[in-house]
């Protein structure tokens, strides 16, 4: 498998290193054959060749077999004459990544603010939304009609809402077998109706999975309620955005948000988090997030080719995540006392 590492700003470096870590001592226990390519996208990209993300990398990427990317500083990246570009959009978009999975889930004896234990997955659309653009890396389709008036336009289609529920429901089928689609349809009737009328129709399909349907602003407040009811959360992109920053904070932590943006040909390893500029470089931050993230990319690639050893690589590291957590070797956000290259290294070690 070759993956390209593009390490990222603010604490992206640090947790890098320590899923770096973690993913040879996996690959050496499961006999996985490993190709990394270390490369840059943003701050250092920008220092180095003018540009966040320059125009040779996206062919180098997509040559590859997946991306290991640690978080961008995107709020620095508003201009893009300056070069500008947003990572993270750019490659999403261009690799059609359409399937953003964020799991989160509670570990025992690690406090966290949900009232019950929970082991769930947001399933966000990725592509369109609200942050569908024809000036893609900048984010988001807005317009000034006055300097007084903005206009941000969200676009929602079939085909996209039909893949993203499909996905959501093949991965119900491995789990608990529930569903539920994340909605603002008495607002948004066209757009939020249509998601959920191919919600409706991927149901049919999936006999064995239940659909339920929740409104947004009613599903915040059951998330905080009584997480654990809920399996596979399926949701347009900026719910899915904003939910899922929920599920991993009640879980114990944001640092603890895994997420592998999923196409039919490529995926991308990505914390759910930021780059976290007021820890950086101080060794505080937490690993997991892309520990469990890479995990994720392994599972990814191991179901499209048929590999076990690479699925069987991504379980013993979500196993060896939980056994370092349950054993208190955690960073100070969750509780503990190490460092972040020690909390990787509590890791690695139990794979080796
Ligand atoms: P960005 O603009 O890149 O999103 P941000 O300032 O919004 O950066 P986030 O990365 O979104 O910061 O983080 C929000 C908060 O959560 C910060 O206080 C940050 O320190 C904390 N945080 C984020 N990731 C981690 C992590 N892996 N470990 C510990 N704390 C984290
Ligand atoms: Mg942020």
């Amino acid at each position: 498998m070759h993956i390209i590492v593009l390490p990222g700003d603010g604490i992206g470096p640090e947790i890098t290193d320590a899923a770096l870590a973690v993913l040879d001592a996996a690959a050496n226990r499961h006999g996985l054959n490993l190709n990394l390519t270390h490369d840059v996208a943003g701050h250092e990209s920008l220092r180095r060749y003018g540009t966040t993300l320059r125009p040779g990398l996206l062919e180098i990427v997509k040559q590859a077999d997946g991306l290991l990317m640690g978080p961008m500083s995107t709020y620095d990246y508003t201009d893009e004459s300056k070069g500008g570009i947003n990572p993270s959009a750019y490659f999403r978009k261009r690799l059609d990544l359409f399937a953003n999975i964020r799991p989160a889930r509670t570990y025992p004896g690690v406090p966290h603010p949900a009232m019950r234990d929970f082991d769930l997955v947001v399933v966000r659309e990725n592509t369109e939304g609200f942050y569908a653009d024809r000036n893609m890396e900048k984010g988001g389709a807005e317009m000034l009609v006055t300097p007084d008036v903005c206009i941000s336009l969200r676009r929602i289609t079939r085909p996209c809402c039909a893949r993203i529920a499909k996905a959501a429901f093949r991965l119900a089928t491995a789990r608990r077998g529930r569903v539920t689609a994340v909605h603002k349809a008495n607002v948004l009737a066209l757009g939020d109706g249509m998601f959920l009328e191919e919600c409706r129709k991927a149901a049919e399909r999936f006999p064995g999975v239940v659909l339920e349907e929740v409104i947004v602003d009613a599903m915040a407040a059951l998330l905080i309620r009584d997480p654990s009811r809920f399996d596979v959360i399926v949701t347009t992109n900026m719910f899915g955005d904003i939910l899922s920053d929920m599920t991993a904070e009640l879980s114990g932590s944001i640092g603890l948000g895994g997420s592998v943006n999923a196409g039919m040909e490529h995926a991308m390893a990505q914390a759910a988090h930021g780059s976290a500029p007021d820890i950086a470089g101080q060794d505080r931050a937490n690993p997991l997030s892309l520990i469990l993230s890479v995990a994720q990319l392994l599972d990814w690639h191991g179901g499209r080719r048929g590999g076990d050893a690479y699925m069987r690589a991504a379980r013993s590291i979500e196993a060896a995540v939980a056994e370092a957590v349950s054993a208190g070797d955690i960073t100070a956000d969750l509780g503990g006392r190490l460092g972040t290259r020690a909390a990787g290294e509590a890791v690695a070690a139990r794979l080796r």
